[in-house]
């Protein structure tokens, strides 16, 4: 095959492989944790595993790593397949779970033992703790355990997995170095006891192997080429490569990391999203606000969106912060370009137009994308009775208010110039309906004396508005870096009050006839789709994707 050029440093390695013969094909995977829904973190894992061995031409793997029985849950698998393939990639099948290999994981823990490289060890694991010391100086010491036999740790080990022993009371560690400077390698546990039920392999064990030894096996198993991490695994790696070494495997992975995706206003840990989610502060795991992929696509979001995002920030070995504004710049380009215009007033005031006959509606004709010159014209019906945005009308105007003022005239977006000749009040002096006369010839939106007017605002015609609960999204925290929290604080103390605002709308009567796929730019408020799981044909709810304005674009260019 060519092979193509290389983009990053990852890529550099492969290419690299693939140049001197080391490998003549690609395998990477993606290894989720059945223990939440899939975030925005995950998608640029994702990305970056799937989009590398396809330009490879490789293949990925789909591998949930179940060995930890008590936290995982058939929702959250469901919940994975689906959200890998929405954001367009497909795995190879058959899908891989670390407990497939459980049996396999077992025999090679035996084979340490007999190769007098792992131990069972009896110490509690606070024990254990304190006899391995720590980083900051701290000497270890060596279990009283650890000079077993191989035949006594056999037979413990076997008894471990026959449920001999409570939790806790055993640990089969590998035997490695205790004075090693990396914490990783001073012992590390390979399998524990847990009587636990495993959503997959039920009760048929008790003792389950550890993340560090079930990792790079599983791997190995599957014939892995590249194993593509995170940079927290970077001191794990010598382990990682210990376990292949020492069980003498051949064609072994390789373990390369890159730097996880934080993104400001935001929280990444699987932990702090299901507090979220139990304690009740969002609607669910597929909340709109939330940085999980069913919360962006009930949002809004498009898989192609999110794949740009992911690949706009690239990949790297240093740790940083991205503006979460620029995922809202990669949707809103995105939109911008396919989304229908559409009208509707989201906060509105009621306008008559006095020289417009009783119970006449007429119908003008409105673009529906000027960035999509074949996507035409719709109707939209236009009477005496309107409705516009309260924010765009005012008593009192400063200077350089263009919209509509006492004797000002405006443009009604694909309509008519009208003119403010009175308002009404209530009681208290606010205005409850502004009166307006119309010009007849502006029909259009234009007049052909040349008149000009400085204001276009967009209306919604009374008698045939359709009602829409319409729900305005702002981030979930008010912090930009929820990881920097003031100390012993929860970054949950820091959410944002105002980040769903639930407005009662009246939109243009094309939209009662919208669906789920549909996305709109509401005229002069940004793009919208109908909530998934709210919407029904009798109380239509909308979702603000994103607002109009963008605030990457303009930092970009400071
Ligand atoms: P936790 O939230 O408990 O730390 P996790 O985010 O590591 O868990 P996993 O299910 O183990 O969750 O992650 C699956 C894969 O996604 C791993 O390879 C992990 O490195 C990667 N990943 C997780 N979070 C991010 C992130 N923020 N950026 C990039 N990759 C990530
Ligand atoms: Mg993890």
């Amino acid at each position: 095959m060519d092979i193509p050029e290389s983009t990053n440093f990852i890529q550099d390695i492969i290419v690299d492989d693939l140049k001197t013969g080391k490998r003549d094909h690609v395998l990477t995977r993606f290894p989720p944790e059945p223990n939440g829904y899939i975030h925005i973190g995950h998608a640029k894992s994702i990305c970056l595993n799937f989009g590398t061995a396809k330009k490879f031409c490789g293949k990925t793997n789909l591998r949930f790593d179940d060995t930890n029985p008590t936290k995982e849950d058939t929702e959250y698998v469901d919940s994975i397949y689906n959200d890998v393939h929405w954001l367009g990639f497909n795995w190879e099948e058959p899908v891989h779970y670390a407990s497939d290999y459980y049996d396999q994981l077992y025999d090679f823990a035996e084979q340490l033992i007999q190769l007098g490289k792992a131990y069972v060890d009896d110490l509690s694991p606070e024990e254990m703790r304190e006899y391995r010391g720590n980083d900051a100086g701290k000497p270890s010491k060596p279990s009283p355990y650890r000079d077993r036999s191989i035949e006594e740790n056999l037979d413990l080990f076997r008894r471990m997995k026959a449920g001999e022993f409570a939790d806790g009371a055993k640990t089969l560690r590998a035997k490695l170095d205790l004075s090693s400077p990396n914490m990783n390698m001073r012992d590390p546990a390979v399998y524990r006891i847990k009587h636990a039920t495993h959503h997959r392999t039920g009760d048929k064990w008790c003792i389950y192997p550890m993340y560090d030894f079930a990792h790079p096996l599983s791997d190995w198993i599957e014939g892995i080429t590249h194993s593509i991490c995170t940079l927290e695994f970077e001191a794990h790696r010598p382990l990682y490569n210990w376990f292949l070494e020492t069980l003498n495997l051949k064609n072994r992975p390789q373990q390369i990391e890159f730097a996880r995706l934080n993104l400001s206003y935001t929280v990444m840990s699987k932990r702090k999203l299901l507090e979220l989610v139990k304690s009740g502060r969002v609607m669910g795991w597929d909340d709109p606000r939330m940085p999980t992929v069913c919360g962006f696509r009930r949002r809004g979001y498009t898989p192609s969106s999110i794949r740009e995002f992911c690949d706009r920030i690239g990949i790297s070995k240093a740790d940083s912060m991205v503006d979460i504004n620029l995922l809202y710049f990669c949707i809103r380009e995105e939109l911008n370009r396919t989304a229908s215009r559409a009208m509707a007033v989201l906060d509105p005031i009621k306008v008559v137009i006095d020289n417009w006959e009783d119970g006449k509606v007429e119908e003008v004709d409105v673009e529906n994308n000027p960035e999509d010159p074949n996507a035409g014209t719709r109707k939209v019906p236009f009477g005496k009775e309107l409705f516009i945005e309260r924010d765009d009308f005012m008593e009192n105007p400063p200077k350089k208010y263009f919209r509509l003022k006492p004797d000002g005239e405006v443009r009604l977006k694909g309509a008519y110039f009208v003119k403010c000749v009175s308002v009404e009040k209530d009681a208290d002096g606010n205005v409850t309906t502004v009166h307006c006369t119309y010009d007849p010839a502006t029909k259009g939106g234009d007049s052909p004396d040349g008149r000009k007017v400085k204001g276009t605002i967009h209306w919604v015609n009374a008698s045939t508005a359709v009602d829409a609960e319409v729900r305005l999204f702002d981030n979930l925290f008010t912090l930009e870096n929820t990881g920097d929290v003031p100390d012993g604080e929860d970054p949950l103390n820091y959410l944002n009050p105002d980040s769903m605002i639930v407005k009662q709308a009246k939109l243009e009567p094309s939209l009662a006839k919208a669906n789920l796929n549909d996305r709109f730019q509401f005229m002069r408020q940004g793009y919208f789709c109908l909530d998934s799981r709210d919407s029904k044909p009798e109380h239509l709810v909308f979702n603000r994707t994103v607002g109009l304005k963008d605030s990457w674009g303009k930092a970009q260019a400071k």
